[in-house]
């Protein structure tokens, strides 16, 4: 495996930035559960209801009683909005149930369509290794998830309904997580989450809040691909999100 010298290297970060506190590491979670939220799709003990009869009002009212064991299967069979027409899979989240950390991007692209987890592929190993930098990982006190659950055909912006519609589930998933903090990976994403249109530029390195939990805006994995001077700033946003939470212990 790749020593934390080696992720910031990759990351083009090293050996400008490099940790000093390493005290402060969060990767140990002390042998948490770490389950895809995707794997309990066949769990049958807790049967979705019948959310395509359901009033909007009622569907919010049903999604917030969801816990864990339905909540996968619920988004699986998920029809209020027209994404549920052209996706493959689902894409719920993935991670540690009970991770103080929660990544949330914008919506699934065609790999994570095909697999039912977010964040994979290039994009997806990008944030791997930055999380590695911070001596962290997928699943060890971290959770990843997006705004939206079903892919847009051709990676198109989320339509405003789209988000409404599937705003409950990330609703309930915070519930549920009750995470420390939250980082929103990319503009799409802050502006979904803050309600806000704004630039990366001037939401980055403040907190701000998402009912109540403190939110730290930073740069979409995919861009950083494309714009490899920004990763730096990426970097410091992740130092600022570690201190953050930090301080909130
Ligand atoms: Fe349901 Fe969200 Fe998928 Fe739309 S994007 S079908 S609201 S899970």
């Amino acid at each position: 495996m790749a020593d934390r010298g080696e992720w910031l290297r990759e990351l083009g970060l090293a050996p400008t930035w490099r940790l000093r506190d390493t005290a402060a590491d969060r990767g140990t979670s002390g042998g948490r559960a770490t389950v895809p939220a995707s794997s309990t799709a066949a769990d049958t003990s807790s049967a979705p209801a019948p959310v395509a009869l359901l009033t909007p009002a009622d569907r919010r009212a049903h999604i917030a009683t969801l816990d864990w064991s339905a909540f996968a299967a619920d988004v699986d069979g998920c029809t209020a909005c027209g994404l549920c027409r052209t996706r493959n899979r689902a894409v719920p989240g993935v991670g540690d149930r009970r991770a103080e950390w929660l990544f949330v991007g914008e919506a699934p692209g065609a790999e994570e369509d095909a697999k039912g987890e977010p964040f994979v592929g290039q994009a997806g190993r990008l944030l791997d290794n930055m999380l590695a930098a911070l001596g962290m990982r997928r699943g060890a006190n971290v959770y990843i998830a997006n705004v939206l659950k079903c892919r847009p055909p051709n990676n198109r912006a989320p339509e405003p309904l789209e988000a409404e519609a599937c705003r409950p589930y990330l609703e309930r998933q915070i519930a549920l997580l009750q995470p420390k903090l939250i980082i929103a990976l990319g503009k799409s994403a802050a502006m979904q989450l803050l309600n806000v249109d704004a630039s990366i530029a001037s939401l980055r390195g403040r907190v701000h809040r998402y009912q109540g939990v403190p939110l730290i805006v930073t740069y979409h994995p995919a861009y950083l691909l494309r714009n490899l001077p920004d990763k730096a700033k990426a970097w410091e946003d992740l130092l600022f999100a570690r201190r953050t939470v930090a301080s909130a212990a």
